[in-house]
């Protein structure tokens, strides 16, 4: 049994499916996916954008995932490149699309003179490679400091902290584990070298776990929200309810693929181990809200600007959307994280397009006139994630790190905040491939021939 088919959940499944075993999905939602959401309506014909996972990283084993399901990944193309814009205190700037961009320019000029990767390696200390152990004691001081202060030690400018803040650093620098973003540099290094074959899933990033359903077809149930496990020493029981009524369903073992900041909603019985507990309780998952407005036309290109714009306003960096789909219409799009990100949901619904409407207006202006449609997502507000991803606060790792994917009897964990690559798509399909390989060791397989009694998983 499988409690969540998002990435993690689905591939659980389709491995133990592969090896003959019974398994069902419970997926509180209507759809499966998660935190893959690709949203179309009510967007113009044709286009689409991603509110959750984009970018796919080219991990071998993401991609070998995408092949086998027949979805196809490609390297969006480089669009012409066009005049980018500025704002900042309050005024409109053009950068030349070549120039130096304006956060090149708090950077160091040793910093400076390193490329993207280079520098990610020059802040890296010894033993911090992909794939290492990053839960040795050796590597614990890391987790002691904040990666800001980690950084400043290493003599990194505060420019070069900024910069990589919101997109590296997934929280507050001056609270984030060192030892966490460390991970994710080295994982960054390490993805920069692999064959730049990864991109965009074609026709949006939920053809991914469409397909993966589609193949598992009614082992998925969906409006299925499970709100009890109880373990037995025989078996688990699974309680969900399902169109208003309370079901029960029992399984030799159990995959529990959701989000901790959802877990906690879920009575475990008999209780966890206090680490596990202490796990649930306290991760941490980053705010972010996504902000998209489609306007009749790209009247920024016929400026001969790209579209993409960087911005000292609560919407922050702007993107053009739509630079690689068809079509007259644009979209163009914001990303807010933590602090902005609660800013904007603060606000009534009606308000928050209203905000980044006045605020792409100073940055895009003309988009007053051009507006046709206008979303936000806030990703706090979704009641089965309750934000994007899992961060690490200043000791976390350490305190509870190695508990994050431990099986605690007929129980097993799976999802991205499980993996060593949190925040991403290849991290859920890790923790998949470790949660099923668990999951087929701790079983006994049973003959199946007369009675085809499949083990149930
Ligand atoms: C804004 C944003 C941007 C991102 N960008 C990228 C990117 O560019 N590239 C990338 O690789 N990754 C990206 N990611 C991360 C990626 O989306 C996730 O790592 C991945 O989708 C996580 O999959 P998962 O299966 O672990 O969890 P989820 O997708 O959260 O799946 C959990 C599933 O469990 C279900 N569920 C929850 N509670 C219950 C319950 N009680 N009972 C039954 N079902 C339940 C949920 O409905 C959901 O379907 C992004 C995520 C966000 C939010």
């Amino acid at each position: 049994m499988v409690v969540g088919a998002g990435l993690a959940g689905l591939v659980v499944a389709r491995e133990l499916v592969a090896k003959g075993h019974e398994v069902s999905v419970l997926e509180a939602q209507d759809r499966a996916g998660g935190r893959i959401l690709t949203l179309r309506e009510p967007l113009a014909e044709g286009l689409h954008v991603e509110a959750g996972a984009k970018h796919v990283v080219p991990d071998p084993d993401l991609l070998a995932l995408c092949a086998s399901a027949r979805v196809e990944v490609v390297k969006p193309k480089r669009p012409e490149p066009l005049k980018r814009v500025t704002y900042a205190h309050g005024a409109r700037s053009i950068l030349d699309p070549h120039g130096e961009t304006d956060e090149d320019a708090d950077l160091s000029d040793a910093e400076r003179k390193l490329g993207f990767r280079e520098r990610l390696q020059h802040y890296l200390p010894p033993g911090a490679i992909h794939g290492a152990d990053w839960l040795r004691p050796q590597l614990a001081p890391y987790d002691a400091v904040s990666i800001g202060e980690f950084l400043k030690r290493q003599g990194a400018s505060p420019g070069y902290v900024r910069m990589i803040e919101g997109s590296i650093v997934p929280g507050d620098p001056d609270n984030t584990s060192a030892l966490s973003v460390i991970r994710e540099m080295a994982s960054i290094v390490r993805e920069l070298g692999l064959p730049p074959n990864g991109g965009r899933v074609v026709g949006g990033t939920d053809r991914l776990p469409e397909a993966l359903a589609k193949e598992l077809g009614e082992r998925v149930l969906y409006e299925a929200e499970v709100k009890r496990i109880e373990q037995k020493p025989e078996r688990v029981r699974v309680l969900f309810v399902r169109k208003g009524r309370v079901h029960a369903v029992d399984a030799d073992r159990v995959v529990v693929a959701i989000p901790y900041s959802v877990l906690r909603g879920v009575e475990i019985s008999p209780t966890l181990s206090p680490q596990k507990q202490k796990a649930i309780r306290e991760m941490k998952l980053v705010s972010v809200s996504r902000v998209w407005l489609q306007s009749t036309n790209r009247y920024w290109n016929l400026r001969g600007e790209s579209g993409d714009a960087s911005s000292d306003l609560l919407v922050g960096d702007v993107k053009d959307e739509t630079a690689a789909l068809p079509g007259p219409k644009g979209v163009l799009s914001a990303y807010l994280s933590n602090a902005k990100a609660r800013e904007m949901c603060t606000r009534p619904p009606p308000e928050r397009v209203m905000t980044a409407l006045s605020d792409f207006e100073k940055i895009h202006p003309g988009m007053g006139d051009h507006l046709s449609v206008g979303l936000v997502k806030c990703w706090d507000e979704e009641p089965f994630a309750k934000g994007a991803y899992a961060w690490f606060a200043v000791g976390q790792m350490t305190e509870f790190g190695s508990a994050l994917h431990a099986p605690e009897g007929r129980l097993h964990f799976a999802g991205d905040h499980t993996s060593n690559r949190p925040g991403f798509m290849h991290g859920a399909v890790e923790s998949a491939k470790r949660a099923a390989a668990e999951v087929l060791a701790a079983l006994t397989p049973k003959p199946t021939s007369v009675t085809d009694e499949r083990p149930r998983a």
